[in-house]
């Protein structure tokens, strides 16, 4: 059973121009599972729909017609089983830096989560649960005293990486993770993505307009055009005709 599916997923938009008004579909029939363990990744231009299926995915829209199921159930809209959905599928941004408040430590930005979703409670537990989720991501216990504007970038995106994994998540979504980091630093976050989807059976959707880095990271590609998905499979069989 697949960790996450996505069934004849539709969003569209209705776009006003004067008195005339027409209808995008930004995401047009769209199906595929992510399995844990899995890294599937996203590609195509701007504007093709990527991000919409991102936020379709984290639930901050909602699909005009489809389905998404977790673990073969439909997604709740509400309640306990929306909360539980929250905790489960879990979203890394493009720029790491607006995610993170400027004025808290990382052991804050890291602690709160762990409260929040229960994974820890009282002052030891907290800090050894924050010391831990830097282990994973390979940062130096002594981050946790630090502020945001005293890291790095790369350093920065591997704490909205830590936080993500906070809850526990099946699925990390990553929108474009890498694309506003250095050069140099890019590969570095990337092998942590993918070694966090090896060691802890997370299932990753990697989302890029970087097919090289797709076809490196990814078992399975879909590439997406104009809302659809016009072609998928296998990272080493996808070729792109550009
Ligand atoms: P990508 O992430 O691949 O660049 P998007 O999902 O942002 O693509 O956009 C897909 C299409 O949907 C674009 O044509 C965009 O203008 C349109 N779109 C996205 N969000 C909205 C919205 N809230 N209202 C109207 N149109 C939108
Ligand atoms: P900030 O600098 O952002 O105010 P602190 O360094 O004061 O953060 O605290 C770090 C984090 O450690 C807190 O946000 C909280 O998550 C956790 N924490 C600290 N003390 C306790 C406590 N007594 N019980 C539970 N969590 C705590």
């Amino acid at each position: 059973m697949s960790a996450l599916e996505v069934r004849n997923l539709v969003k569209e938009y209705r776009l006003r121009n004067g008195r005339h008004s027409s209808i995008l579909k930004a995401v047009d029939d769209v199906s595929f599972s992510i399995d844990s363990g899995r890294t599937v990744a996203l590609v195509g231009q701007s504007g093709s729909g990527k991000s919409t299926l991102a936020k379709l995915l984290m639930q901050l829209e909602r699909p005009t017609t489809g389905s998404i199921m977790l673990d073969g159930a439909p997604v709740r809209r509400a309640g306990a089983g929306l909360r539980q959905y929250r905790s489960d599928v879990q979203m890394v941004f493009q720029d790491p830096f607006a995610s993170l408040n400027p004025y808290h430590s990382i052991a804050h930005h890291l602690g709160r989560p762990l409260i929040l979703h229960g994974k820890a409670k009282g002052r030891d537990e907290v800090m050894a649960g924050v010391a831990k989720l830097l282990e994973r991501v390979r940062l130096d216990p002594d981050m946790a005293q630090r502020k945001p504007h005293e890291l790095s970038g790369g350093q920065r995106q591997r704490i909205a990486i830590a936080r993500a994994l906070a809850p526990e998540p099946k699925i990390l979504v990553a929108d474009e993770p890498v694309s506003m980091l250095d050069v140099s630093i890019r590969l570095g976050v990337l092998n942590l993505l993918a070694d966090l989807q090896r060691e802890e059976n997370l299932g990753v959707f990697y989302i890029t307009h970087d097919l090289a880095t797709a076809r490196h990271f990814s078992d399975d590609i879909l590439v997406m055009f104009r809302g659809r998905i016009v072609e998928r499979g296998p990272a080493d069989d996808v070729i792109l005709n550009p």
